[in-house]
């Protein structure tokens, strides 16, 4: 088990509301949180081991849409292959076209699984049945999905027919001393991480996309060899269409995120559109705001939502109970506004102002868009 230790400055903010948020404004920018190029260079993706496609496989399941966090997993992979002297398959459908080259990411070699000729990607019972086949015969190391509805359903059926050990939901990855694949995993309501094995020879675990962090690409890694899988369907299921609630990746991307909890009437939202904008900011929200149908699902940020690190966080209307702000821990700096002195969220903050959001925003928001600007 690892104690999880967030140090923030909970620098409480006194004095009138123009005096408050002039502090405010001065500590941001005198710790660069408001300066685009302030954020230190992610580490690049690891080299690719000597191995080529001798040594263990980490298989990397790729989802249709969703680049950010097959990069993440891919960087994480080719890292965890550098210390096994393994190498990175990566397995998805659409994974075909010459412009697809995953090998900077962190890719060996790229299968592609098609579904009967002429009809779109094949469903994930199918795909499953595809990578399971492959993984029968190839015996890989680790099976790493992404820890979304795809990922889970994907990894899942893969496990069962693999009688692999499955850990769900995992927040980081190693390999221990043993040369066995660690999932790291929330536990006791995220204060703890646990770290998960699996006694069976195949490892396989989802992860939350938006917690790994995203290497830079290596152009030095040579192509990725290409081939390929066929996902005979077993005709049992047939999607007519899918959408998502939300682009999930503009989140996972922002570098300013407010996170918008209850105490914020959704009339004000049009309000709270024009601070947003100003600041090129994305918005989250707490569970009780997407649990209201206030904003999609894809927004909630938290133990049981999704978690982000964008380099400054500003939290409005929210109480900061952990269950929200564990999603914010790898945030570079977080300011909270809330009129009630006494509100938990001022235990993770960096820097604190007591007042109503719409107030203290008219005055910040303009001065944070300067000092960018600036
Ligand atoms: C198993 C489980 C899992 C959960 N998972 C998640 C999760 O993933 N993510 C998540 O967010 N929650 C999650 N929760 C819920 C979580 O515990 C909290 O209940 C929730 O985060 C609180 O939401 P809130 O801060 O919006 O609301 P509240 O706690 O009601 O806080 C509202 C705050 O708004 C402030 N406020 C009121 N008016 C204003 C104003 N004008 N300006 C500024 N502030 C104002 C109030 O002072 C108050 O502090 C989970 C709970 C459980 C039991």
């Amino acid at each position: 088990m690892q104690v999880i230790e967030v140090q923030r400055r909970r620098q409480m903010m006194t004095g009138t509301l123009d005096e408050q948020v002039e502090r405010a404004v001065a500590i941001l920018t005198e710790q660069g949180a408001l300066a685009a190029g302030s954020a230190p260079e992610p580490p690049r993706v690891a080299d690719r081991s000597g191995a080529g496609s001798v040594g263990p496989a980490i298989a990397v399941l790729v989802e249709p849409g969703r680049e950010q966090s097959a990069r993440e997993l891919l960087g994480a992979a080719a890292e965890l292959a550098s210390g096994i002297g393994g190498w990175v398959a990566a397995i998805g459908p659409s994974l075909d076209g010459a412009d697809d080259d995953l090998a900077p990411w962190g890719a060996d070699e790229q299968i592609a699984v098609a579904g009967r000729e002429g009809s779109p990607a094949p469903v994930e019972e199918d795909l499953a049945a595809a990578a399971s086949r492959w993984a029968a015969e190839a015996r890989p190391w680790a099976v790493l999905a992404p820890g979304t509805a795809w990922g889970r359903e994907v990894a899942s059926r893969m496990a069962a027919s693999l009688g692999a050990g499955l850990t769900g939901d995992a927040v980081g990855l190693k390999a221990d001393g043993a040369g066995r694949l660690i999932a790291l995993k929330p536990a006791f309501g995220g204060w703890l991480v646990a770290e998960i094995g699996c006694s069976s020879p195949v490892q396989m675990a989802t992860v939350r996309p938006g917690v790994l962090p995203l290497r830079r690409p290596n152009p030095d890694r040579p192509p990725a060899r290409r081939s390929s899988l066929d996902a005979p369907s077993r005709s049992r299921l047939e999607v007519v269409g899918r959408y998502r609630d939300d682009d999930s990746g503009e989140l996972a991307n922002a570098s300013v995120v407010i996170g918008v909890g209850q105490g914020v009437d959704p009339a004000d939202y049009t309000e709270l559109e024009k601070h947003r904008s100003a600041i090129g900011a994305a918005l989250c929200a707490t569970r009780k705001v997407t649990d209201h149908g206030w904003m999609p699902r894809a927004r909630q940020v938290g133990i049981t939502g999704r978690s982000i690190s964008p380099r400054l966080y500003v939290a409005i209307g929210t109480s900061g109970k952990f269950n929200h702000t564990v999603g914010v821990r790898n945030a570079g700096t977080v300011v909270g506004v809330n009129p009630d002195p006494d509100a938990p969220l001022w235990d993770v903050v960096d820097i604190g102002l007591v007042g109503d959001w719409a107030e203290v925003f008219d005055a910040l928001i303009p001065r944070l868009a300067e000092a960018q600007a600036g």
